[in-house]
């Protein structure tokens, strides 16, 4: 990755990268947050990426908007969630088995409209080439938990991508 950052936990990444891509470097932004009056905040998500965890991203001052029924979004789905309040696109890592897109299509879709993506890949370790493929595929940051397959203290984390939005969360 281009930058990246030692958290407290994976779940604290979550927090960072909604933060920074509410705010990127805009002092007064990033004094204001949770208050997001005047910021883009809303926070792309599947319906079926939902989990306790995403609370993260509200606590930094995101709104959440879901796409899709049920376990399954189409392309249109997300495209249609995008607007001028839009801050990012999530996708949650979890080794899914049903009908969500893939982490290359929210790329591709996102960035079509100049959208960051955002990773949680919290336990996706191992395997241990996982900590490089979701940056290989697109997205622009990716946090992963210190404390599960990274097998470090619990209370950590890594947060990486691009060198803007990285500098952001810092
Ligand atoms: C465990 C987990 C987290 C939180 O990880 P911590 O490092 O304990 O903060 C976040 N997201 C998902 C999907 C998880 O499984």
């Amino acid at each position: 990755a281009e930058a990246g950052l030692v958290t407290a936990g994976a779940a604290a990444s979550m927090l960072l990268q909604a933060a920074a891509c509410m705010t990127g470097t805009d002092p007064a932004k990033i004094a204001q947050i949770p208050d997001t009056t005047g910021v883009k905040n809303e926070l792309v998500i599947h319906r079926s990426h939902r989990m306790g965890y995403d609370q993260a991203y509200i606590v930094a001052g995101a709104t959440l908007v879901e796409v899709g029924e049920g376990r399954s979004v189409k392309p249109g789905e997300l495209e249609a969630a995008i607007n001028d309040k839009t801050a990012g696109v999530i996708h949650i890592c979890r080794g899914w088995r049903f009908g969500n897109l893939e982490l290359p299509e929210v790329v591709e879709i996102a960035h079509s409209h100049g959208v960051p993506v955002i990773v949680d890949a919290s336990g996706m370790t191992p395997p241990l080439e996982n900590l490089t493929k979701f940056v290989s595929q697109g997205a622009d940051m990716v946090g992963f938990s210190g404390g599960k397959g990274l097998e470090g203290p619990q209370s950590t984390g890594i947060l990486c991508g691009r060198s803007d939005l990285i500098e952001a969360a810092r």
